[in-house]
Order: structure tokens, then sequence, then C-alpha cells
């Protein structure tokens, strides 16, 4: 839930962990810190905060030191201050580093540790590691009796028996004053990727911080460790067992990270949906056969196909993704579909029938719980789908097997055009899936049809955007919201929700329309917003009668409706349209202007939209 970079080569270290930490950001901004070394000595410099404060507390005196590793934190354990923050350093003040993720058994480690006298600094789980490594370097002595080798390498044999004490997640990077030319990696659970370069490395959470300064890299497993030093690397199990690891060239550009003149991210994502959408469709619907080509999952439609039961499992905006895959899996697949929240899923002691397939959606392709769920599923025999966004992240490479969403980095903590993606994405299994068993060749087509023009309706949307910025600006000073659907629309009703939720702090509630009458309903209050998404759908008069309920209590409604529909006027005090398309296909242009209205509205309550209060964009932590 943070973010770790670390360089070792011949450049001055300091400017690239700054611009890496800057890069990464997005994961996690509580606060932050860099360790560099230089003659022997580690110098240290940490800041709460935003890393603009880090890079003004360091200065522009650049460092000549070529060795450093620099962290942005998401607290878990202990306050987010200058001495909890990272990098941390051992007791002996030999060992230093940078930590992602949670140990879980720190507090017994933390005991032991003391009962050997050493002292601790801060509250956090991450100082035990450096603790540990220090105690175990310091002895040449590990907890269960083991010596150095006297061949070995101290620095890299201390790490590698500290780390198999460790329960929990990690992502670390290391560095030891006695060893100026060596930087160690190692991953559990949390992301970690070694940028190799001409003589030259960066260890990072993930590619950005890497791509501006090498387009190579290796992507570590689970229980695997890295040593580089000046002249090349290796990489080995925890358990001291060798793994070659090839190569893989990193595929997105600077030009996809950077702003490219938007205020925010957020803003450029959503603006970024139609090309998002098209990359995202393109090659995989063909409109002469009516059919949907989804490389990764070829070898696996006929099980998916005749499958009794799909479970959707994700966390967040994704599980909203995975709520409108259920209804699509059942109405146009005509299979059991259920949705589950991978954080809940994991710990119930799922049902998993021979037959079973699970699809498991994430932007980040890291996010913890649904690696965990994944992990269940696998070993109780289901067959596991991923749908990820970030090439050769941990799910997608822990899944059976897969489809990449094709939407292109998405920095913005808030997520946009990845939700569009994910539904894009599930509607075109729904559809093949259905082809396969009774779903027409016409209605398929026709679906398919309406499908390939969703980018140019959603660049249509963003037209509105002004329009869609007065009504958050007549209703910023609101601070209860209700967003309310029916069907297909009541996902893009919670997505709704959570969208104004996460980043302008308003509160608001997502829900099916009809259910507001069986208590939420003694919610309305004089003039409290209530968004409804009313487009022309089977039970539009149905969301009219919902829309009365509001109105005569005294709401002010706000309706998402179809374009040309001249009826539904009258029962909003501001109406926003969108074209019309097949109702299945409505949720992917439904939630555009909800995702511009959340946006304005926080712009507009002056808040960071990028980098909102207590959140990070991929949750690598339970
Ligand atoms: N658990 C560590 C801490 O609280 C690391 C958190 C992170 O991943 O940022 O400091």
């Amino acid at each position: 839930m943070c973010g770790i970079v670390a360089y070792l080569g011949q450049k001055n270290a300091q400017p690239i962990l700054i611009e890496g930490l800057k890069r990464l950001e997005y994961r996690g901004y509580d606060s932050s810190g860099i360790a560099l070394l230089g003659d022997a000595e580690v110098t240290i410099t940490k800041s709460v905060g935003r890393i603009s404060a880090l890079e003004e507390k360091v200065g522009v005196d650049v460092s000549a030191a070529t060795l450093g590793i620099g962290h942005t934190r998401w607290a878990t354990h202990g306050a987010a201050n200058t001495i909890n923050a990272h990098p941390h350093v051992d007791y002996t003040g030999k060992i230093t580093l940078v930590h992602n993720g949670i140990i879980e058994n720190y507090a017994t480690l933390k005991k032991w540790l003391e009962s050997k006298s050493v002292e601790f600094a801060s509250e956090t789980d991450t100082e035990v590691v450096a603790n540990l490594i220090g105690y175990f370097y310091s002895h040449g002595n590990s907890r269960n009796g083991t010596k150095v080798p006297a061949s070995g390498n101290k620095f890299e044999w201390a790490v590698q028996e500290a780390l198999n004490e460790l329960v929990g997640s990690y992502g670390l990077a290391i560095i030891c004053s006695d060893y100026p030319d060596t930087l160690i990696g190692a991953k559990k659970g949390s992301p970690l990727i070694l940028g190799v370069g001409e003589k030259e490395f960066i260890i990072a959470s993930d590619a950005s911080a890497i791509v501006e300064h090498m387009t190579q890299a290796i992507y570590l497993s689970d229980n695997e460790m890295v040593i580089a030093n000046r002249d090349g690397f290796k990489t080995k199990t925890i358990d001291n067992i060798a793994v070659s690891k090839s190569l893989k060239e990193i595929e997105f550009s600077l030009d996809a990270i950077e702003l490219a003149g938007y205020e925010h991210y957020m803003q450029k994502e959503i603006a970024e949906q139609p090309e998002a959408l098209a990359t995202c469709m393109k090659g995989r619907i063909d409109l002469k056969s009516n059919r949907v080509v989804l490389g990764g999952l070829q070898n696996h439609l006929r099980k998916l196909a005749s499958t009794k039961r799909i479970i959707l499992t994700a966390c967040g905006t994704a599980w909203h993704a995975g709520l409108v895959g259920e209804f699509l899996f059942e109405q146009l697949a005509r299979i059991p579909a259920e949705v589950e929240y991978a954080s809940e899923f994991r710990y119930r002691n799922p049902v998993i029938n021979d037959g079973t397939i699970v699809i498991a959606i994430s932007q980040s392709g890291e996010t913890a719980d649904t690696l965990a769920a994944i992990e269940q599923a696998k070993e109780r025999g289901a067959l596991v789908i991923g749908a990820v966004n970030v090439v050769g992240s941990t799910i997608a490479r822990t899944t059976d097997a897969g489809v990449y969403l094709r939407a292109g980095p998405e920095i913005g903590v808030a997520s946009t055009k990845a939700f569009t993606a994910q539904v894009a994405v599930l509607t075109m299994l729904a559809i093949e899936l259905g082809r396969r068993r009774h779903l027409s060749n016409e209605y398929a087509g026709e679906l398919l049809r309406e499908m390939v023009q969703l980018p140019d309706k959603v660049g249509l949307i963003l037209k509105q955007s002004d329009h869609i910025k007065e009504i958050a600006k007549a209703n910023i000073d609101r601070d209860n919201w209700l967003f309310l659907g029916r069907g297909l629309n009541y996902p893009v009703a919670l997505e709704g929700a959570l969208k104004l939720k996460e980043i302008s702090y308003i509160h608001a509630e997502g829900m099916p329309a009809a259910e507001m009458k069986h208590g939420p309903i003694a919610l309305i209050t004089d003039g409290m917003p209530a968004v409804f998404i009313a487009t022309r759908c089977s039970q539009y008069e149905k969301i009219i009668g919902n829309i009365e309920q509001v109105r005569s209590r005294g709401g002010k409604t706000i309706v998402v409706a179809t374009e040309g529909d001249e009826n539904i006027k009258q029962y909003a005090d501001y109406l926003i349209t969108v074209p019309d398309t097949d109702e299945k296909l409505q949720p992917i242009l439904n939630v555009i202007p909800l995702q511009i209205l959340a946006y304005h509205a926080a712009v507009l309550r002056g808040h960071d939209v990028d980098k909102p209060r207590n959140l990070a964009k991929s949750v690598t932590v339970e």
C-alpha cells in the first residue's frame, strides 16, 4: 500500500529516488523518506506529508551517493510521523531498510529482540525487520542457531535468515553500511520489481518509478530475493535456492503516466475513457461472426460456458464492476453468478463445488484481499480467472488465465477508466458465454454493434462536464447525498456514491431505488440531493415512482436520463442526459456523469482529488 524505490548504479541516487517517489506517491502518501549510502555512512531524511515536503527538506544539494532507498508510507502500524516514517535503521546503525506490507508476528519478534536488550525507536512493525537483520548480522548467529557460512556474504545471509522468521507480507529494499555496493530486495505478498539497466538497478513497487531510466525489468515472485551489486544481480528464494528470472520489457511509456496538461490524474483518466474502452475492445469483438475473442481465455471457454456457478470477487470499485458482471452472466448467459467482497470471501470458508469458476477483478493486480481470495479458491480446486489492468502484476500471474483491461496506467486513487474497462471485459465475456449457450446470434450481434459505439458515446457525455460542474456547485454545501438506481443501474448508483465519498468526503449512500422506502427514505430532508439513474430500461416507470417519492418529501433530484426523454424533465430538478444504448450496456455510459460530478464536487470543496485523505491506490495490505 505504499511505494518503495531504491537505486544502485553510477548516477546520483538522490534525484532518482525523489522522482521515483513522486511517481509512486499515489500508492500511499502520509509520510516519506530516503536513505543515501555514501562513504560507509548513511544519511536519512524523512518528512510527514507529501513528497514535495521531503524534497524541500533534502534540498537541492545533491548528494554524490550512488546507492539509496526511498519510501512513501501508508501507515498500518503507528501514526504518520517522522519517527515511524521509513527508512528504518537497526539498533546497530548498520542496516537500513524500507518496507511495504505488514509483519503479522512483529509483536513476538519484538519481544524476543527486547529480551536481548535491543531497543526500539518507532511503533512500526517494520523496525522489527531492521533489528532482526541487525541482530543476526552483528552476532553472526540466527535465532535458530544457524551461523554465517565462512565463505558467505554476511549481509545477504542475515537478511535471508531474518526473512525466514517473518509472517505476513513484505516488499523490502535493504542496504548495509558495510556493503556500499550492494542492494537487496525481497518480496512476499507485496509487489516488487527490479529494473535492470547498464550497470544500474532500480528496485520499485511498480514500473512507474523505473520506466524513465530503464525499459527492462524482472518481476520477483513471493519468497524471492534479489541481491544486486554494481556489476550484476542474482535472484534466489529465501531458502537459498537460486532462481533464474527472465527480463521483461516494461510495457508502459512515460507519457501514459504524465498529467499531459490536465490538472489531475482523475480528470485525465475520466477523459481517457473513450480511448481506454476502444483499446479494451480492440481485436476482441468480431462483428462478422458476432463473437468475442478473449485470447487469454480461449482454452477455458468450454469449461466457462458449462459451469454451474460463477463467483466474482473483488474490492471497492472493482466489486461494483463485479456486481454488473453478476447481472450480465445471469441475464445473458443464464449462469448463476454471485459477487463477493474478497475480504469477506477469504474468511468465510466458502463453498466451492467442483466446476465453480472464480473471476477476480482488480485494477492493480496487487489487492491483498483479492489475492488471498484467489488462493482460497485455488486451494479448493476452482478455476480462477483474472480481470486485471496492470500487466505482470501478482494477480495476473497467480490466476489460471485472464483478460487484461488494457485501460493504461491509472494513477488517480479514485478508479474511473479501470471501472468502465472492467465492466466492458465482463460484458464481452458474458456475451461470449451467452453465445455458447442460449443467446441468439441476432441479439449478440446487436449488443456487440452497440458496444463498439460506446467510446464515441462516452465522448459525448464528457462534453457535458461544465453543465455537471454547475450541478455540483448548486449542491456543494450539502453533506448527505443519495444515489439510486434499479437493476443494472444499482451498481452504478453504488459506484457514484463511492466516488463522491472518496474524493469529496461528502457522505453518500448508494442503494437500489426500491429499497429506499424500506428505511433510508427517513433520511430525506428539504433540499437533500438524490441522484437517480433513470435511463430508459425495463424498470423505467418504477424508478419514476421512486423519484416522485423523494420529491414529495422535499428532496432535490439530479436525474441521469436518456437523451431525448422529454417525459423525465418534469421529475428532475437537475437533468443530465446520456446517449441511448442497450439496457445491458448502459452502466458504462451512466457512470461517466457520476465520475464527473464527484470530480467537480471534490475540486469545488478544495480537496486533493488524486490523493484523497486516508486512501491509497492499490490496497496491498489487509
Ligand atoms: N507496516 C509498515 C508501516 O506501518 C509499512 C506500511 C506501508 O506499506 O506503507 O510502517
